[in-house]
């Protein structure tokens, strides 16, 4: 497949991906309402790439506009980013939350339909499985999420695996994703968090470049080797190798569902003291109480991928830290220059 609609492509993940498919030859055409993305973010992809892609500033929830954007990319496929992601704000904000996230989804399908595009990816993640034991299986029952970030990810594979038995022209890609990290390594382009991040990798790099004065590690009392909470990190750059790989997937009409992850994870002890380890810089830290609603251990068994995409993460930790740093270091203030 050659012609892709990439929704959200302006951002942290969107962006990489965007990179990897320019290339390897494809035509991009990106939709972003530029919502939690800059615009800025094209002229990056254009230097690293050498390519710029095709951009519409626009709404998923607009079916006009997306309509308009299928048939102007003439895209085979719609690898689909575009949503909101922070967890404490959908729980403050159900309805927002689903409006983007569950409506955004119906109306880009309606829209792909109308226009006899039924090829998609999309963007899940681990948190589907709900507080089962790891290593998580694609065959496990989904969990009940414990916010409506979550439910709205269970919510849309539902919705997309139903279209797939419905109209067996469907083919669906739903990739779960485990814990993303680090940059490009040209240094380009990142993850830039509005606000205080609440992810650990942002939240370390913050601390380290000095925007914030310390980390809280939220717990070291749970039943892990040295009490603080495991999850499986994978470099971003692998992430956006494994959409490219996904789309050949696409080929075979259904539902299909992978992991991507490593397999293996890290305490948040390991990645204070990597993160120091590798770049140099000191991590100030103090212990705080547990997170609410945070599980002791996530990680993925990351097999079927390997076995069924020829995919696996295999990026080691310290690049994934030296990647992160040299993005933070080198735009402390991310896209705002
Ligand atoms: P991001 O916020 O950096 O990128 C999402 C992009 O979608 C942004 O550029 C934003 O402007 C755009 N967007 C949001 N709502 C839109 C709308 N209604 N119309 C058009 N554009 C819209 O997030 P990311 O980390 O790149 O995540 C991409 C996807 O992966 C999201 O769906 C997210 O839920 C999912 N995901 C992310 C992680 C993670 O740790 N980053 C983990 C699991 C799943
Ligand atoms: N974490 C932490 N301090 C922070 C942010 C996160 O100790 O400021 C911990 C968190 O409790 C979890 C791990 O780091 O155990 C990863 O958190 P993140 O929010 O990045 O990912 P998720 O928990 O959603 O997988």
């Amino acid at each position: 497949m050659k012609r892709i609609l990439v929704t959200g492509g302006t951002g942290y993940i969107g962006s990489h991906t965007v990179v990897e498919l320019l290339q390897a030859g494809c035509e991009v055409t990106i939709v972003d309402n530029l919502s939690n993305s800059f615009r800025v973010v094209l002229e990056r992809i254009a230097s690293i790439s050498g390519r710029v892609p095709d951009f519409i500033e626009g709404d998923i929830r607009d079916r006009a506009v997306m309509e308009a954007a299928l048939k102007h990319s003439q895209a085979e496929a719609v690898i689909h980013f575009a949503g909101l992601k922070a967890v404490g704000e959908s729980v403050e904000q159900p309805l927002k939350y689903y409006d983007n996230n569950v409506n955004g989804t119906l109306v880009l399908c309606e829209a792909m339909n109308a226009c006899g595009v039924k090829k998609l990816i999309f963007s899940s993640s681990a948190t589907v499985y709900g507080d089962a034991a790891a290593p998580y299986r694609e065959d496990m029952p989904l969990g009940r999420a414990t916010n409506p970030y979550g439910a709205s990810k269970a919510m849309i594979e539902r919705i997309l695996e139903d279209q797939c038995i419905a109209d067996s022209d469907w083919s669906v890609g739903a990739l779960r994703y485990f814990n993303p990290i680090g940059a490009h390594a040209s240094g380009l382009i990142g993850e830039d968090p509005q606000g205080i991040p609440n992810n650990l990798m942002p939240f370390i790099s913050k601390v380290a470049v000095g925007q914030l004065p310390q980390l809280s590690i939220f717990g070291d009392d749970y039943d892990t080797p040295d009490g603080t909470c495991i999850r499986d990190y994978l470099h971003v750059g692998d992430l956006a190798d494994g959409h490219a790989k996904a789309l050949k997937a696409l080929a075979t009409p259904g539902y299909h569902v992978f992991n991507l992850g490593t397999g293996r994870g890290y305490s948040v002890k390991e990645m204070v003291e990597t993160f120091q380890r590798v770049t140099g810089q000191a991590v100030p830290h103090v212990y705080a109480p547990r997170r609410e609603g945070d599980l002791a251990e996530v990680w993925a068994d990351a097999s079927k991928a390997k076995r069924e995409l020829g995919w696996s993460a295999d990026t080691p930790l310290e690049k994934m830290m030296e990647d992160t740093w040299r993005w933070q270091s080198g735009n402390p203030n991310g896209y705002r220059g």
